[in-house]
């Protein structure tokens, strides 16, 4: 097989393969083409790749000959026709958002696996990018936070004056949320949290934070670990009690979202007018509306005295281990599509095949992007 990796879009710092990851695949009969310079804002040169025995090769090359792309971001449009019939591409498509390009995709007959929607479990864990890209997110988030905060996270006593915590306010205990808890425990700071899965109490508490309890959250047990929608009546309580919170905050970590949906607004702009100048909002939700009145995305901006951030791609900015963690993630996929001689064998009855699968056969094969299509 020819596995190919292509530099991703200006503004993405990761690279889809590190050099010694890509050196199993070819140690198990594949070759691995890697368009020049690819890996270079993961601080992974071309040198390093060429030890690894990968081939640097022209990218309209590998675009018309590789049997497997590997990406991050969809491969653009005014490329993507020149790709190979029955080739298949690996990557984060957001195919829920992104449902016409798997539609053109389908019709040019290229078999496409999503990894954003390999189904949560335990099983799957290996190759959860969400999770690997989320923990990043999470981490990163609170740093930003501290950079941009004008005061301290820990509590000090000292000769020159004592001074408190800061109090953060995390919103959404996912994988990110999660992370982001912990590293602002690390630092010093005072931690409250708010989700709708009440399943996630034990593990904020478990970090040293405070859960935010609000009863009567629509149950999400079905739902494969993502969160559901909530009713009018559960919004409106859930707000009255973030008001509180976030009327006390010093910094908001914003993680909450909804599965192929927009984000839910969590924080109004009455909300955010009582917190103290000089408070920080990332808002990690941003690039589908984020939970934040007023946040912009890709953007850094001040509303009321409060600096508000939003950015969805933190992982891009810590970019060797983001890369890392996904070529991980990639590789074992691959382990399950290829066998050991390196040869294709594509079992759709393997519920992380089928369900990552959103193209194949010239069909839309996911039930959900294909229904999106067709309304
Ligand atoms: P996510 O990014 O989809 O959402 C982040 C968090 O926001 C979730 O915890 C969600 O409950 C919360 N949220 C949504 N709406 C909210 C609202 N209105 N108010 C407050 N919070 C709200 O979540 P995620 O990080 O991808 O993971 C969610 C869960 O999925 C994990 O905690 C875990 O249980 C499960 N999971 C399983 C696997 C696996 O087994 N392979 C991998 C990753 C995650």
């Amino acid at each position: 097989m020819i596995i190919g990796i292509l530099k991703e879009p200006q503004e993405e710092n990761r690279v889809s393969l590190l050099p010694e990851q890509a050196e199993g695949l070819i140690k198990n009969g594949n070759q691995v083409w890697l368009e020049k310079g690819a890996g270079e804002k993961a601080f992974a040169l071309d040198e390093a790749y060429l030890a690894c025995n990968v081939i640097i090769q022209e990218r309209t090359k590998i675009i018309q000959e590789a049997d497997i792309l590997l990406s991050y971001w969809a491969i653009p449009e005014a490329i993507a026709g020149q790709i190979k019939e029955d080739a298949i591409l690996i990557g984060v498509y957001q195919p829920l958002f992104q449902f016409n390009l798997m539609k053109q995709w389908a019709q040019q007959k290229l078999t496409c696996f999503s990894l954003d929607m390999i189904p949560r479990t335990t099983r799957a864990q290996s190759m959860d990018v969400l999770s690997s890209q989320a923990n990043i997110a999470g981490y990163k988030a609170v740093l930003f936070a501290a950079n941009l905060f004008p005061r301290y996270f820990p509590m000090f006593m000292t000769a020159a004056g004592s001074i408190a915590p800061a109090k953060l306010l995390v919103l959404g205990a996912g994988v990110a949320g999660l992370q982001a808890v912990a590293t602002a425990k690390r630092l010093g700071a005072v931690v409250e949290v708010s989700d709708t899965r009440p399943a996630v109490k034990e593990e904020v508490m478990s970090l040293g934070a405070k859960f935010i309890e609000i009863e009567g959250a629509a149950d999400a047990s079905a739902a494969g670990g993502y969160a559901v929608e909530q009713s009018a009546e559960f919004k409106q309580k859930q707000q009255e009690r973030l008001a509180q919170s976030v009327a006390k905050s010093d910094i908001i970590i914003a993680t909450a979202q909804l599965q192929g949906k927009q984000a839910p607004l969590l924080i109004s702009e009455a909300m955010l007018k009582t917190m103290k100048a000089g408070s920080v909002v990332i808002d990690l939700a941003a690039a589908t509306g984020g939970n934040v009145f007023g946040v912009q995305n890709n953007a850094t901006i001040q509303l009321h005295g409060v600096t508000l951030v939003g950015n969805s791609q933190l992982p891009s900015t810590m970019p060797w281990d983001a890369s890392k963690m996904y070529g991980k993630n990639l590789l074992n996929f691959l382990q399950l599509i290829l066998n050991k001689e390196g040869k294709l064998q594509l079992n759709f009855e393997d519920d992380l095949i089928k369900g990552c699968c959103i193209t194949h056969n010239a069909t839309v094969t996911n039930s959900r992007v294909a229904e999106l299509i067709n309304t």
